[in-house]
């Protein structure tokens, strides 16, 4: 049987963060995924670092840090990753959606986020394609955007370099042996370890289950299409309030809840426009429907109806790791101890993925995290009532 030190399920964003900042610590790791690296959702997502749509608190100053992160994530991965800071818009259709975001504005503004709101009269002149029916928008300079696949790969590579084991198989059976754990696998393999992270994104809560602990997290899909290359059309990345709305509307329970829809969109640096999405309760179905395809290419004529004449190359489907509370959720699980949880980032995995990597590998090499988080583990999280 092969021996680890720390044994990651899960190559998704997360998990791949992790493998990179602990593979740094020279820790001997193995991460398994049974699909490959990204076959999750951090493969099927868009790339937008929106600091605006957080709420202020522990999410927020996560996207401060994680931001931070990014700023030197080229160099010190040595990859282009496509980061860019080009600020970030939320588009507001009526006084009601105004008002909510002027409120939102001022907490925002106090935990330090530069945000303004721009009347149609200037939106006009930054956003020359955009439908003169949208009443106004928001518009913060730190939100930015990366290419999701580069990062992953950028993380891959360089864990690999720094030691990292990389297995395709799915975990199936966990054992807690006393001071050690062990993994069974898909494969038919059995692995031990001191530590293992659970970093499966919407399966985290089937990880847990082998161990029957009830955690939290559930697939909450989201569909996407993309268009061939066109030139830039907007210059930032942009949502609207409606988007924002179903990532914090609370219906976690309601598994079989109409899909709901918003509207999204980025373009990346070769002119692909990104346009999403939907988000809705389907179990683990992540395949793409008519209905919510439909959805987005409306929103997408709506706002920008230059978009009628562009090319759809590709759609597709990912299932975003919901928690009922809205926050991902990290740390070590009190009585498995040496059992880590870095899982339940929804729609904010992309942005947050760095520091959530740095900071569980703090937390698991026994060190002084950079940002408390000590509000988001498992048991805080239900003695807040969640
Ligand atoms: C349409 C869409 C758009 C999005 N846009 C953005 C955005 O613009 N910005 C942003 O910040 N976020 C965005 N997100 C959210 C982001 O994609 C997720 O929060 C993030 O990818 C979650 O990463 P993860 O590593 O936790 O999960 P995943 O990427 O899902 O990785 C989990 C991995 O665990 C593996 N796994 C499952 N079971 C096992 C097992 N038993 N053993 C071993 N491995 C296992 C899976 O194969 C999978 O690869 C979007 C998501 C969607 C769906």
């Amino acid at each position: 049987m092969s021996s680890y030190h720390v044994l990651i399920l899960g190559g998704g964003v997360i998990g791949l963060a992790a493998a990179y900042y602990l593979t740094g610590e020279g820790l001997k790791v193995l991460l398994l995924d049974p699909g490959g690296f990204g076959g999750g959702a951090s493969g099927a997502c868009d790339g937008m670092i929106l600091l605006q749509s957080k709420k202020s608190g522990i999410l927020l100053e996560m996207a401060f840090k994680s931001l931070e992160i990014y700023e030197g994530l080229s160099e010190e991965l040595d990859r282009d990753l496509e980061f860019t800071t080009r600020g970030g818009m939320v588009l507001l259709e009526n006084e009601e959606e105004l008002a909510v975001m002027e409120k939102l504005i001022q907490e925002h503004r106090a935990g330090g986020l530069k945000v303004k709101i721009l009347t149609r009269q200037e939106l006009k002149g930054r956003q020359p394609h955009l439908s003169s029916e949208v009443l106004a928008a928001t518009y913060c300079p730190h939100d930015s955007q990366v290419n999701p696949l580069l990062l992953l790969r950028a993380y891959l590579e360089k864990s690999l370099n720094q030691g990292l084991v990389f297995r395709r198989e799915r975990a199936i059976a966990i054992s807690d042996r006393g001071n050690r754990w062990q993994v069974r696998t898909s494969g038919g393999n059995l692995y031990e370890a001191c530590q293992v992270l659970n970093a499966g994104g919407a399966w985290a809560g089937e990880i847990c289950s082998f161990l029957n602990i009830d955690l939290p997290v559930k697939p909450r899909r989201g569909q996407l299409a993309v268009t061939q290359r066109i030139p830039q059309i907007a210059g930032t990345s942009i949502c609207n309030a409606q988007y924002l709305k179903t990532r914090w509307h609370k219906n976690f329970r309601e598994q079989l809840s109409e899909e709901k829809g918003g509207f999204s969109f980025s373009q990346n640096q070769q002119g692909n426009c990104f346009l999403g999405s939907t988000r809705g309760w389907k179990s683990f179905d992540n395949s793409c429907t008519l209905e919510g395809i439909k959805k987005i290419l409306r929103g997408a004529f709506r706002y920008y109806p230059v978009l009628e004449n562009a090319r759809l190359i590709r759609f597709f489907a990912g299932l975003r790791p919901a928690t009922p509370h809205g926050l991902p959720i990290l740390g070590e699980l009190r009585d498995c101890p040496g059992f880590f949880i870095a899982a339940g980032h929804e729609g904010d995995g992309i942005a947050l993925g760095p520091l959530t990597g740095k900071i569980i590998s703090q937390l698991m090499c026994g060190k002084k995290p950079v940002l408390a988080v000590n509000k988001l583990t498992p048991e805080n999280l239900k003695k807040q009532g969640f």
